[in-house]
């Protein structure tokens, strides 16, 4: 099965809303045995969205949209593709009721132009919204050709697709289609040429699966892809050709697809019934945040220090006054006793420090921008070091933080360095 995808909205044209439906729904699809053929986005004008769907239609004969289903005049999708279709709108009485259920759970009164989310073309499927109120719809012809109207707002999109869209194309592919199915093991620590290096032949790909070196600021990633086999078929090859990477790169794999370091952290201490705190200069407190967004970290991490100037590096972490004049904040010693400090008053057996200078000023000859002291201790052992992040100020902190989490990762997991 192909299909086209059509993202609708001014909003995304002048580029204030990222396209993130379209990638999702292309994810999504591939591995449903769907491919998406092409991808398009027009603004909310009554001919644009017309003409393009019409051309979808010609083409491939099956189009998804997302967006233009809200009750504002702006939003026409609904009217539009009716009219391709030559169909007409009339109130459907059910989906009003639910609307209008939906406001009174919210205890608001309905303003009256969501009456116009209720407007149903003719013979159209109606696929439920249990997220919002906008109704998607199905719409096809007498040649079968189709189209789906998905909401815009992301999440409404998402459970509408997985609930209402999925099971409709995946009783169109069949029983056991081909999929494409990805699997990305990730790195952290080395760099993109380093790396391929060290994997040697497998970086040109995997028993025969392409693999792709995608570097970011967690680390580099690796994506290796499955096209044209069966699911059960791709998920085995996968899990095989993910194996040779980790084999072949150990002390740099940490994960999986949508690992996050922090997790990986949080999950040893909490085998090795250990606690963490951190104490964050350069940072702000961006470790405690990746700590605290994943559910149940409570029982681990147990707190940390936003150390940001001497004065709260020198009262709550103990850091020295005299070192702190004398040799300034970014070191290797302050690195070490920030986290010293935050593990002995806080009675923690993990702990990890920050400091550094994120820029864009505040750089020196000895000390440019992007010069990061960091320091992990693991039951009474403290390891430091110091590193120089490229980028700006967004991604220097989100290097330092994962190159602190990493160092705490290599000790809980017992590497010499
Ligand atoms: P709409 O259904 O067109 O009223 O869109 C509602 C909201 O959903 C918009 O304000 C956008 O923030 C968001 N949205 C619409 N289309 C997309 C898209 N393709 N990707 C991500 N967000 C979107
Ligand atoms: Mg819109």
């Amino acid at each position: 099965v192909q299909i086209e995808l059509l993202t609708i909205g001014d909003e995304l044209l002048l580029g204030f809303t990222i396209d993130t439906n379209g990638a999702y729904i292309a994810r999504a699809l591939a591995a449903l045995g769907v491919a998406v053929v092409r991808r398009g986005t027009v603004g909310d004008g009554a001919d644009e969205i017309a003409t393009a769907v019409r051309e979808a239609l010609d083409r491939t004969g099956a189009v998804i949209t997302t967006g233009g289903l809200g009750p504002t005049a702006d939003d026409r999708t609904r009217d539009v593709i009716a009219g391709v279709f030559g169909r007409k709108l009339h109130r459907d009485d059910a989906i009003f009721a639910q609307v209008e259920a939906r406001f009174r759970k919210l205890g608001v009164p309905m303003p009256p132009s969501n009456v116009n989310q209720a407007m149903i073309p003719e013979g159209a499927r109606v696929l439920t919204n249990r997220h919002g109120t906008a109704p998607g719809l199905w719409l096809e012809d007498e040649r079968g050709r189709w189209c789906a109207m998905l909401p815009g707002i992301p999440r409404e999109m998402r459970g509408m697709l997985k609930e209402e869209l999925l099971p409709i194309l995946a009783g169109m592919v069949g029983a056991d289609p081909t999929v494409v199915l990805s699997r990305t093991v990730r790195t952290t620590g080395i760099g993109e040429s380093a790396l391929a290096e060290m994997l040697g032949d497998l970086a040109k790909g995997v028993d025969g699966l392409p693999l792709a070196f995608l570097p970011a600021w967690p680390g580099v990633d690796l994506r290796l892809t499955s096209a044209e086999r069966r699911a059960p078929s791709a998920e085995a090859c996968l899990t095989a050709a993910a194996a040779k990477l980790r084999a072949a790169a150990p002390r740099y794999v940490y994960g999986e697809d949508d690992t996050d370091l922090a997790g990986v952290v949080l999950d040893l201490c909490r085998e090795q019934k250990m606690r963490i705190v951190t104490a964050e200069s350069a940072t702000g407190g961006l470790i405690g945040a990746r700590l605290t967004a994943i559910p149940g970290s409570s029982d681990v991490f147990l707190g940390g220090t936003i150390a940001y100037t001497n004065f709260v590096k020198n009262r709550e972490l103990g850091v020295s006054a005299e070192l702190l004049r004398d040799r300034g904040a970014v070191n290797e010693e302050v690195a070490r006793a920030m986290v010293e400090g935050a593990c002995g008053r806080f009675g923690a057996e993990v702990g990890m420090s920050i400091t550094g200078v994120a820029g864009p000023d505040g750089g020196t000859p000895e000390t440019p921008v992007g010069t990061i002291w960091l320091a992990a201790r693991v039951a009474g052992e403290t390891r430091a070091a110091g590193k120089v992040f490229v980028g700006d100020r967004e991604e220097i902190r989100l290097r330092a933080s994962q190159a602190a989490l990493d160092m705490v990762r290599r000790m809980l997991t017992r590497q010499i360095t």
